[in-house]
């Protein structure tokens, strides 16, 4: 078994270090925020992901996954060292991955801790970020090896994703950090045996693979959202084609459903840091900026749409909005489409009642500094949402929502505007439609 340290306790660092001790490593997760460590100590998790509590839970009392502020003594007493620090925009240049947390964590590695390390590199990086890591190391006379092992769970079930993964991919430059790497995965690689999840390449192939697959999946996603709109224009119907095309192996039935666009802290930034990196390199990627202008697009569709219902005074309106979380089972925020919606309703004059499991928290926070915050209302029961409203408006399908009474609804609601953001009340739409009593707008 390894001495692991995981720098950075966010979304994939504390995952990392709860499923490195769960297979048996000896873990510190350390991270610069004191309150975010002190938190953990006391078992508290600071993040919404599900079965991870749990995890940390077991492997803190069995010692084996600790929390510390301290990097250096951490990663001092370590095999290997992975960074998960964020690599956000750049608040300047939002093409660009932002590498100041990145970098630090790597200067302050090489000029302080000795002896032989491996330095994983977790975090979503730019192609060459792992060549230059190579150089500061060796400039401070260090020979620690440096790794390239993106990251691919998904929130929400990101332990599943970290314990069952399609692929771990290692770049590497050397046959001793590829044992390493081994190593450590061994025990992954023993759970998986019924198939090769290891996938070995050098680091500037391993970097470009985190970005191509978010790309790609980027590029389904506004297809689909494209051929949605073409389908409301022609009416024909987009789950039916979404049926139809799925079926086709070569296609593949995931990441065919269209809805108000992509977000979280990966697709959108991930995009734009590959557009940058194609730019930098005398690239035009097109087909890339047709997709994020697709999705910018998306986001504003249902305002758009309710300027066509309401106009564009919404003054004495209210809307009920279902879901913040920028996708379901998170309560991760970051480039959510709730938080556009919510921006462009407040400006012109609405009031949003919100509803959601986990995110509310986080929205409140976002929006506490904005001048229309007292237009923003948040309730604990869905339904409450509902009293009074012009319209409701679906933007992340939490499971709660599937299952609805519409009559409830229909009594609680002055208008009765749906906007499904989601295209989760299919069959809905059409038996609702008999009585008239809705006005349904699907994305
Ligand atoms: P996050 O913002 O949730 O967490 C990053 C953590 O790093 C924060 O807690 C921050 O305090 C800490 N940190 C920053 N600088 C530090 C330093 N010098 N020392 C110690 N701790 C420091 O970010 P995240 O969502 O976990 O993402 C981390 C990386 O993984 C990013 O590059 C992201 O693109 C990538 N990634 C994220 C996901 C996802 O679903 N969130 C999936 C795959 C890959």
């Amino acid at each position: 078994m390894k001495k692991i340290a995981v720098v950075g306790s966010g979304y994939v660092g504390l995952v990392a270090a709860a499923c490195f001790s769960e297979i048996g490593h000896e873990v510190i997760c350390i991270d610069k925020q004191q309150e975010k460590i002190e938190k953990l100590k006391n078992g508290i998790i600071p993040i919404y992901e599900p079965g991870l509590k749990e995890i940390v839970l077991r492997n803190t009392a069995e010692k084996r996954l600790i929390f510390s502020t301290e990097l250096i003594s951490s990663c001092q007493k370590s095999d290997a060292i992975f960074i998960a620090v964020g690599t956000p925009p750049c608040v300047e240049n939002e093409k660009e991955a932002n590498l100041d947390d990145f970098y630090q964590v790597v200067e302050d590695i090489a000029k302080q801790v000795d002896g032989y390390k491996v330095i994983v590199n977790k975090s979503t990086v730019p192609v060459g970020t792992g060549e230059k890591t190579l150089e500061i190391i060796r400039k401070s006379g260090k020979t620690f090896d440096v790794v390239s092992n993106p990251e691919f769970l998904r929130e929400g079930v990101a332990i599943e994703d970290f314990m069952k993964p399609d692929r771990v991919v290692i770049g590497i430059e050397n046959k001793k950090s590829k044992q390493e790497m081994l190593a450590i995965y061994q025990p992954l690689i023993t759970l998986n045996q019924d198939r090769d999840i290891m996938f070995t390449m050098d680091i500037k192939s391993a970097e470009m693979t985190k970005y191509v697959a978010n790309a790609m999946l980027a590029c389904r996603i506004s297809f689909m959202n494209e051929i949605s709109e073409l389908c409301r224009k022609v009416d024909a119907n987009v789950d039916d084609i979404k049926r139809g095309i799925g079926s086709d192996h070569r296609i593949g039935r995931y990441f065919l459903s269209s809805g108000i666009g992509y977000g979280g802290s990966c697709f959108p930034k991930d995009v734009e840091a590959i557009v940058k990196t194609a730019e930098i390199n005398d690239t035009d990627f097109s087909i890339l900026k047709a997709v994020q202008n697709r999705n910018n697009q998306q986001k504003k569709i249902i305002v758009e749409q309710i300027k066509k219902d309401f106009g564009a005074d919404l003054k004495g309106k209210k809307f009920t909005l279902w879901g913040l979380a920028f996708k379901p089972e998170t309560d991760d925020i970051r480039e959510a489409p709730s938080l556009t919606i919510i921006q462009q309703l407040l400006k012109l004059g609405a009031e949003i009642h919100c509803h959601d499991e986990q995110a509310v928290d986080n929205v409140k926070k976002y929006f506490q500094q904005n001048p229309n915050y007292n237009q923003l209302f948040f309730y604990d029961d869905k339904y409450d949402a509902t009293q009074e409203s012009d319209g409701l408006i679906l933007c992340t399908e939490w499971h709660q929502y599937y299952e609805v009474d519409f009559e409830k609804i229909s009594q609680n609601m002055r208008d009765k505007y749906i906007y499904d953001g989601r295209r989760i009340w299919s069959k809905k739409w059409s038996e609702e439609q008999k009585d008239n009593s809705f006005h349904w707008w699907k994305v």
